[in-house]
């Protein structure tokens, strides 16, 4: 893009203004230099709330706007009302789905687990379903040459993840043809997140009763899917307990030795794991 705006920032900055250096807060508390319009002020604020931009990146960010063509900068306007009008979650697994139609009230979709919660998530229930449990149907339907993106999908195996970026990551494998649920996080005793702040309920419901699973076909499998940390092993127990009684069999990812890495360089938890969950070759 051509610059036809010469780089203006340091012009509005005067020299006896409070020093810059005084005022370098935790994001949050920081609020755009003085002597710019207060759009820019407004813009560069709002940059600055984003996760992992700092007061620098604010004003990078604000100044590539201005920058920008006028299509351009909308463009990027309309990509953020669209996501907030169109997003909701699945009803069924709680991944996002796109409301094209936009018939749907306006439902807030969860934050996300860094924000210890879920609250959100019980009330983010559109009428939506996703394309993962639209496409659910009973039994095995591995078929190599459907096309990935249209193939049905094994409402019986319900794969058990903390967000949906993690569904995400397991798509792009292209290796697994069942369906999703998505927790909207983990338990986390420390910051307050119990079993109810978690999508757990609706799990357990789907695994009851197969009317309220993705193809309306009963859950044979869980797979857990749970990051491997101390809250995903924590979450990973308790779900294992709750649906010990029920006729599903659990299973969980297998952890060990990523691909490519080597056996020296591996940790002792990383090993360990690895030797537990040995097989036959
Ligand atoms: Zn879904």
């Amino acid at each position: 893009m051509p610059d036809a705006n010469p780089d203006p920032a340091p012009a509005p900055r005067k020299p006896d203004a409070a020093p810059r250096s005084a005022k370098p807060r935790a994001l949050g508390g920081w609020s755009a230099p003085r002597g710019y319009p207060e759009s820019v002020v407004r813009l560069m604020d709002e940059l600055a709330k984003l996760p992992g931009v700092g007061r620098r990146s604010a004003e990078r960010l604000a100044f590539h706007v201005l920058k920008s063509s006028t299509d351009q900068a909308l463009a990027l306007a309309r990509a953020i009302e669209d996501v907030k009008a169109r997003v909701r979650h699945c009803r069924i697994c709680y991944n996002l789905a796109d409301v094209l139609d936009g018939s749907e009230p306006p439902v807030p979709v969860a934050s996300q687990p860094a924000d210890h919660g879920s609250a959100g998530a019980r009330t983010a229930l559109g009428g939506s379903i996703c394309s993962i449990c639209a496409r659910a149907s009973a039994g095995s339907t591995d078929d190599p040459s459907a096309d990935p993106a249209s193939r049905p999908r094994d409402g019986g195996v319900v794969m058990v993840v903390e967000q949906p970026k993690d569904l995400i990551a397991l798509e792009q494998t292209g290796s697994y043809s069942g369906v999703y649920h998505v927790l909207m996080g983990r338990l986390s005793p420390m910051d307050g997140v119990g079993p109810g702040d978690l999508t757990i309920a609706d799990l357990l419901a789907r695994v009851d009763n197969p009317g309220r699973n993705a193809g309306g076909v009963p859950v044979r499998e869980i797979v857990l899917a749970l990051n491997p940390t101390l809250e995903g092993d924590g979450t990973t127990l308790y779900l294992a307990e709750q649906l010990k009684a029920r006729k599903v069999s659990v299973t969980r990812l297998a952890r060990g030795l990523p691909t490519g890495s080597q056996l020296e360089f591996a940790s002792k938890a990383v090993l360990a794991d690895a030797i537990e969950g040995r097989r036959t070759v």
